[in-house]
């Protein structure tokens, strides 16, 4: 039997990447249940903050309670994911309906981290604490992201966390983002985004006479913020995801429901976490490509001399 299970775990090393390689089979196993766990239980606070930040309720006052009847939610019923299929989604007092978004959002937590895990993890310190700031990056961008779909608002003070984030990732953590590679960062994408908006909010005000802008102060916080924490190589790809994503998605909702309203934080949000996983090697990738390392070079040109 354990034999077979590090069979299945030294091949999942083999086709996955950096520290997995060097991974025991057994840590493997044991360490992405107990991920996923943690992660669904972070998930069901986020469901908190996404609710109540907007309202400005307190976010650790007052215990859960049903939208409806305000009846407490007993401490068995607190259990991620699990409560709510016990309780096939409904309060068990008033039976009224528990929106299906506490399961999701739990459960999108739980897997996200499972992702970053199975990318950043690893055994040594460096590996974990890198790990542990892709989870709390991770989160935030959830809480982002949900609020501005649901409200159309930005909360810079969760933007301004992430970019918190950068001083334990520079100091505590094994990367190679230098800190002239944070600032580029932090202004390679907010500052583009600070002028279109701009010059969209005075063609707007010119047209229409109405005064919005182009593209919201948040999101340009949110670009700046999480500059800072990712770097440049990996903010270059991050927005080219987020801006197609948010066009993509932004064609289809005016399809459906014709409404050309829609909140771009929640695509630039995707974007950037899948900028944090692969946006380094995407970069790098195209660096290689479009400036070929010498040797490539002087085989293409004695090609072209022969
Ligand atoms: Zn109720």
């Amino acid at each position: 039997m354990y034999q077979m299970i590090q069979g299945t775990a030294m091949l999942a090393a083999q086709t996955g990447w950096r520290e997995w390689k060097s991974m025991d089979a057994l840590f493997f196993l044991i360490a992405l249940p107990i991920v996923f766990l943690y992660g669904i239980c972070i998930g069901s606070f986020l469901n908190v903050v996404i609710i109540r930040l907007p309202r400005g309720e307190s976010l650790i006052k007052r215990s859960s309670h049903c939208m409806t009847c305000g009846a407490k939610i007993r401490i068995r019923d607190l259990v991620p994911v699990f409560s709510w299929l016990f309780l096939r989604g409904q309060c068990h007092s008033c039976g009224e309906k528990i929106s299906v978004r506490y399961p999701i959002g739990e459960t999108l937590n739980g897997v996200l981290y499972v992702i970053n895990f199975i990318v950043f993890g690893g055994i040594n310190p460096g590996c974990f604490v890198n790990f542990l700031l892709m989870c709390i990056f991770t989160s935030l961008l959830v809480c982002i992201g949900w609020i501005d779909w649901d409200t159309f608002d930005m909360y810079d003070i969760l933007s301004i966390l992430i970019a918190l984030l950068a001083i334990p990732s520079h100091f505590l953590t094994e990367n190679n983002i230098s800190v002239k590679d944070r600032l580029i960062g932090a202004a390679c994408i907010s500052i583009p985004f600070l002028l279109i908006g701009e010059l969209v909010g005075v063609y707007i005000k010119k047209k229409t006479g109405e005064k919005v802008r182009g593209i919201e102060l948040g999101d340009t916080i949110l670009m700046a913020c999480a500059g800072l924490y990712l770097g440049w190589r990996a903010m270059l790809p991050a927005a080219f995801i987020g801006i197609l994503l948010a066009a993509i998605f932004g064609l289809i909702i005016k399809r459906i429901t014709g409404e050309s309203k829609f909140a771009f934080g929640p695509y630039l949000c995707m974007g950037l976490w899948i900028g944090a996983m692969f946006g380094e090697e995407l970069t790098n990738w195209y660096l290689n490509r479009m400036f070929p390392p010498e040797e490539t070079v002087s085989f293409y040109s004695s090609l072209i001399w022969f």
